[in-house]
């Protein structure tokens, strides 16, 4: 059984002055949906709705695209100097430090995440704004001299309002990764978070407007992302799409975008392998592979929730795994003993007991399978691992993104290589060996976006972000994410003689008839 923390006040924790209704932030107004409609928000611990939030259809996409183009066309926005852009979101990020542990609180008790992991991803999202903030004062763009005849540079340019639809793992963090660089770079934004995890979102209206962001460059609709998000990706006015969600959600986004020949980028779903050779650091694997799929409760994109490991050691990797695995503390949100926390919502919980029960006739149980003792309602699952789990199962195939592991054993690299790369994702892959030569042959065999060896999930950001396959299309992250976000016009001057063919001077009785 795994560890529990048990907390009296747990179930019935509830953070000071919550909100009484989420509304959409619009034109620099907090306003609810013309027609009053609005959906239940739950915490995942309870299951009972606790507030409402305003649900957002076409008319509130309308309104706030309205607002964002107004602030584009006409506000001093994208025409203020990177420096005075980068002071704003500088101002941003020290709000958002200086709120980490409200921000924290409240993404906790919204998402299930345990409250230690989201402090660190306030930070982090802190941290988003601070890189972009300095990126573009740091920003550089080519030139290209053509001795004695020409030179050419490049305008970069802001493109106009980006729509930015975001998940609910991580809902903050991942709103800050999109934000900073869209502002950074001029634009101005119209984000729809994920319905399930409206709260934290809630708290950028009044960060952006005490740093400095002028009305309109920053909207927010709430609502649901057939309703909402669907309006957005239609909207004519609207000519970037920043999506980060499902695969099957990107394949529908980039068709219904298709007759506005939109800029896209997808950051998309994951099945990332975890490799271990034989030569590894055992413990540091270990602790590595057990963290890569158990943190932020296993809803995390880059999991790495299929661990391939070589014959000679996979006994061994598995009885420590599963022992470690078991002893993994599953806890209320807010206790900061708290390493696996409750699912996001009971949809999402009731996919990941379901894809439990299939593994369990297609592999062998080894750790968790359930309901974690001690915890009768609320979304919480026990850090479950299967092992010898065969590459045609659906728990090898499919992203159950929760805290359910597969391993998989191999005996060759080529063996180890055509079962990472044997699912349709390609986000993320670890793989831990001391062969040097072996690590980097692997690594760039891999099919994937990110390779970290003999590593976590530590990302520097300047470093491209994003998947192949169908985890994605495009990279953000650094300079990328300012490309995505910009249109690098080319400016040609002649700088000697005028390069002109003639045509139209010749001769009168030269002339055909
Ligand atoms: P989701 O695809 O269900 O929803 C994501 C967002 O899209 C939500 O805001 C939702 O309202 C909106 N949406 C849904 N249907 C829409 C439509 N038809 N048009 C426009 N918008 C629509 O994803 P989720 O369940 O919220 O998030 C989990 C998924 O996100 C996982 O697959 C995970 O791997 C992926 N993810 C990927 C990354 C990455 O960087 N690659 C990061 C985090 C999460």
């Amino acid at each position: 059984m795994s560890t529990t923390s048990h907390d009296p006040a747990g179930s019935g924790y509830v953070p000071a002055d919550l909100p009484r209704r989420i509304q959409h932030y619009i034109d620099g107004e907090l306003v609810d949906s013309a027609d009053g409609a609005s959906f239940d928000v739950l915490d995942p611990v309870s299951n009972a709705t606790y507030v409402q939030a305003a649900a957002g259809g076409k008319a509130e996409i309308d309104r706030a695209v309205a607002a964002a183009r107004r602030a584009f066309t006409e506000g001093p926005w994208p025409r203020l100097l990177p420096r005075e852009r980068s002071r704003v979101l500088h101002r941003v990020a020290d709000l958002v430090e200086s709120r980490d542990a409200r921000l924290a609180e409240l993404e906790s008790f919204d998402s299930g995440l345990p409250i230690t992991q989201a402090l660190g991803q306030a930070r982090r999202a802190a941290e988003n704004f601070r890189f972009f903030a300095d990126l573009v004062v740091a920003q550089t763009d080519d030139t290209f001299k053509v001795p004695g005849r020409q030179i050419n540079y490049v305008n970069r340019k802001p493109i106009g309002v980006a729509g930015l639809i975001t998940p609910w793992n991580t809902p903050f963090m991942l709103e800050s990764w999109k934000l900073g660089p869209a502002l950074a770079t001029g634009n101005t934004v119209v984000l729809k978070p994920a319905e399930f995890t409206p709260l934290s979102a809630s708290l950028w209206a009044e960060i952006f407007e005490e740093a400095g962001l002028p009305r309109g460059v920053f909207n927010l609709v709430n609502g649901l992302g057939e309703e909402a998000g669907d309006a957005l990706v239609k909207h004519p006015d609207v000519p970037l799409i920043s999506f980060t969600g499902e695969s099957s959600t990107g394949q529908l986004i980039f068709a219904n975008a298709a007759p506005y020949l939109k800029g896209l980028s997808m950051e998309l779903g994951g099945k990332s392998p975890a490799i271990v050779f034989a030569d590894a650091d055992l413990d540091a694997a270990v602790d590595a592979t057990i963290f890569g799929v158990f943190s932020l409760n296993g809803e995390r994109c880059t999991a790495g929730s299929r661990i391939l490991v070589q014959r000679e050691i996979y006994d061994e990797f598995v009885a420590r795994y599963a022992t470690q695995a078991e002893a993994v503390r599953v806890g209320y949100p807010h206790d900061a003993a708290t390493e696996v926390g409750a699912l996001v919502h009971p949809e999402h919980y009731e996919k990941v007991m379901a894809y439990i029960q299939i593994g369990k006739t297609e592999a062998r149980l080894v750790a968790g399978g359930g309901r974690p003792h001690g915890f009768a309602t609320g979304n919480f699952v026990a850090p479950t691992v299967f092992a010898d789990v065969p590459p045609t199962a659906r728990i090898f195939q499919e992203e159950i993104f929760g805290p359910v592991v597969a391993i998989t054993p191999f005996d060759t690299e080529a063996e180890a290589l055509e079962l990472a790369n044997d699912t349709r994702y390609g986000l993320a892959a670890y793989v831990w060996t001391n062969d040097l030569k072996r690590a980097h042959n692997v690594a760039q065999a891999v099919e994937a976006g990110m390779v970290w060896l003999n590593s976590n999930n530590v990302r520097d950001l300047r470093t491209p972000f994003g998947g192949v396959k169908a985890s994605g299309l495009g990279h953000e992250g650094g300079y990328r994410s300012i490309d995505f976000y910009t249109d690098q016009q080319a400016v040609h001057i002649t700088l000697g003689q005028v390069h002109n063919p003639t045509f139209g001077k010749a001769a009168d009785g030269d002339r055909g008839h």
